[in-house]
């Protein structure tokens, strides 16, 4: 049977890679022809990032914020205004939700108040909505029930969300931050986890993952394996081992690496990567 929804990898890397952009992604509805974004980076990124990956801002409808942080959020600046111009040019039909928590959604607004154009605020609560996102909280999203839980940081507020698939398959996605132990139940059995490593466990004392409240390829891989995850996609990644002169490359060293600790399908994704789910 063809899939009917493909994961869109934008970006791959951590809040201050250069050789990639910061972790976001789509869930492409192949049959609605429509994406479920999810973060947008830190910028103007974004933009590039949906041009090179062929997916029109017009497809998106639908757009959940994780956190905070600058890496995931100011690209949502981006995409609110340039949603919010075509709106204003008739380029846009439809309205834009926007998925988050209640003091993010204060964060994004102020954000756009200080640095947008009056004619595109005047779209918020009419055309651009934002839905409150608490956890435990389950909304329709295109073909999908997605349901949103707190990730339990402890440095800033985090939500993610499991959804089943239209084949009945279950992914889960856990924010920029590692699986929080009272939060496994939801991963075990998954047959899709989103995850984040920071860096290679042979490279732990050079990126110094734990100190950022990151993990590494192979605790990750470890987390899965237990947990009995069928297809792991690894991200949020450092990136000096991207186009190396010397060296086997990102990809192939966190295969290597992540191989030992787990027997699923594993997934390093580079930035513009489609992934059959
Ligand atoms: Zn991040």
């Amino acid at each position: 049977m063809e899939n009917l929804e493909e994961l869109l990898v934008l970006g791959c890397g951590h809040a201050t890679v250069t050789k990639c952009y910061n972790t976001c992604f789509a869930i492409l509805d192949r049959e609605r022809e429509e994406a479920f974004l999810v973060d947008a980076g830190g910028g103007n990124g974004i933009l590039r990032a949906l041009r090179e990956a062929g997916l029109p801002i017009t497809r998106i409808h639908h757009f959940f914020i994780t956190h905070s942080h600058t890496d995931h959020v100011l690209g949502a600046v981006w995409i609110i205004r340039d949603i919010g111009s075509k709106m204003r040019d008739g380029s846009y039909e439809g309205d834009l939700h926007i998925y988050c928590h209640a003091v993010l959604e204060q964060t994004v607004r102020a954000l756009c108040m200080l640095t947008l154009q009056k004619k595109l605020l005047d779209f918020f609560g009419r055309r651009i909505l934002f839905h409150r996102v608490e956890d435990g909280t389950c909304h329709q999203i295109l073909g999908w029930r997605i349901h949103f839980f707190d990730i339990l940081s402890t440095k800033e507020r985090q939500y993610a969300f499991w959804m089943e698939l239209l084949s009945g398959r279950r992914l889960i996605f856990f924010g920029d931050e590692p699986c929080h132990p009272d939060r496994k139940a939801l991963m075990e059995d998954a047959d899709w986890a989103l995850c984040e490593a920071f860096c290679l466990y042979g490279e732990r004392d050079r990126f110094r993952p734990y100190k950022k409240h990151h993990s590494t390829v192979l605790d990750a891989c470890a987390f899965a394996e237990e947990a009995r995850v069928k297809n792991l996609v690894l991200w949020h990644t450092e990136d000096t081992h991207i186009g190396e002169a010397s060296g086997p490359g990102r990809v192939v060293r966190y295969l290597e690496e992540g191989r030992r600790a787990y027997h699923g399908s594993l997934y390093i994704p580079e930035d513009l990567e489609r992934i059959a789910l």
